[in-house]
């Protein structure tokens, strides 16, 4: 089937009282293991793209045509987004012109009538494509790529603004961070989630930053409209520390163990873990 738009996906976890993840790839490695474990849980996923990982993939024709074949040589059945992560307003227009079929545009860091205005271009272009299309209030704190945020919280009225445009899914700031979270983190801000919710009403919300948030706020979150979570630090710190454990113990060394194959399988697998895990914790498995 290919690379399809997040929005029905989305709407039946919002009706349904699940979330669906977001991974975020960087290669092959990280593509595989993800489309792998989704099929084994008959889960819907979302594969992340970040624009600085889409350049360092090649490119947003390379991250489509490289999903695309997966899906099919791996025999993939369950729905399947390759969605651009934190898009820039060009970004976002490549991606589009590239195939992907779901893109989010981050317009935090405008003034909010900018941001309004983008949005608002860029959800009529993806109508007409069939695109799905994630927006954003309040800047998530944190840095992603550049992209920095102050952690503030999103401004309801503004949330409903955005979401009036006609966006697919929204991203609200709620006290989310990108990256690990501090000892003193003073966790979700579910009032402000009540409020946000109250306003949009119907759009299915996001939560970024899904590495390390305490698995009870995560399942609160998702009895607040929030049915779409980003995991991407959680899968690089596995990733790195199996890395790590198997280097130090020497076994690239041994016999073939410097053979990529090998010497990537143990993060690869940590990777895996990690999507089992939070399929699991969301809720989507047995949602294909
Ligand atoms: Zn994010």
């Amino acid at each position: 089937m290919g690379i399809i738009s997040a929005e029905s996906m989305l709407n039946k976890a919002f009706q349904n009282g699940y979330a669906v993840g977001q991974f975020n790839i960087n290669n092959l490695e990280w593509t595989k293991a993800i489309l792998l474990v989704a099929e084994e849980l008959k889960s819907p996923v979302i594969l992340g793209v970040s624009e600085g990982a889409g350049k360092y993939m090649t490119g947003y024709k390379t991250v489509v045509a490289m999903v695309n074949a997966m899906i099919e040589s791996l025999n993939i059945s369950v729905p399947v987004a390759v969605h651009l992560d934190h898009g820039t307003y060009e970004g976002a227009k490549k991606a589009l012109d590239a195939g992907f079929k779901s893109i989010m545009f981050d317009g935090s860091h405008y003034p909010i009538a900018e941001n309004i205005e983008k949005t608002k271009e860029l959800v009529a272009i993806c109508k007409k494509m069939g695109v799905s299309i994630e927006a954003e209030v309040g800047a998530i704190g944190g840095e992603e790529d550049g992209v920095t945020g102050n952690g503030e919280l999103a401004d309801p009225e503004e949330c409903k603004t955005i979401a009036s445009l006609g966006v697919s899914i929204l991203a609200a700031g709620i006290g989310n961070i990108h990256g690990k979270y501090p000892a003193n983190w003073k966790g979700l801000n579910f009032e402000v989630l009540r409020a946000i919710k109250a306003k949009v009403n119907e759009t299915p919300l996001v939560l970024h930053g899904g590495s390390g948030i305490p698995d009870h706020m995560v399942k609160e979150a998702i009895s607040l409209g929030v049915a779409k979570i980003n995991v991407n630090t959680e899968c690089q710190v596995v990733f790195a520390e199996a890395t790590r454990k198997y280097i130090e113990a020497g076994k690239d060394l041994e016999s073939k163990g410097f053979d990529p194959r090998k010497l990537l399988a143990p993060g690869t697998e940590a990777i895996k873990q990690v999507v089992r895990e939070k399929m699991i914790l969301f809720g989507s498995v047995n949602q294909a």
